[in-house]
């Protein structure tokens, strides 16, 4: 019965997904394959105050990848950087609600890889503007 619901906010997201768009003024512009399934991911995203103020992904693959990143874009849009490091690919699971495959697991895991990618990036080359 939960599985059903789920399935249907997924169907939802990957034919409407949210954030899918170019965001050209961005501090990242990353671009990630699962190449078990052929999926790719591009994450734009623009920091500000410590925070994520604006995300947007394209994506091209399978439907999981596609849904489960417009999920996590929508998650994560204004969540602050501290709180993104805390993230982890099991909430980010939990939150999709779907028993995966380990196959389909890289698919839906591909946004949060491209998201972590992000971070190790981001936060170095800025930390020194951190008080
Ligand atoms: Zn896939």
């Amino acid at each position: 019965m939960q599985d059903d619901l789920y399935r249907e906010i997924i169907l939802e997201h990957w034919k409407n997904p949210q954030n899918y768009r170019v965001l050209s003024d961005n501090d990242i512009d990353i671009t990630e394959q699962n190449k078990s399934c052929g999926d790719t991911i591009r994450l734009m995203i623009k920091f500000k105050d410590g925070k994520i103020t604006e995300i947007a992904f394209l994506g091209d693959g399978c439907a999981i990848s596609k849904a489960s990143a417009s999920m996590l874009t929508e998650q994560i849009k204004n969540m602050k950087i501290s709180s993104l490091n805390k993230l982890t690919q099991d909430k980010v699971l939990q939150n999709l609600g779907l028993n995966l495959t380990p196959a389909r697991m890289k698919c839906a895991l591909l946004s949060f890889v491209a998201l972590k990618k992000s971070l190790d990036y981001y936060q170095p080359k800025n930390a020194k503007d951190k008080k």
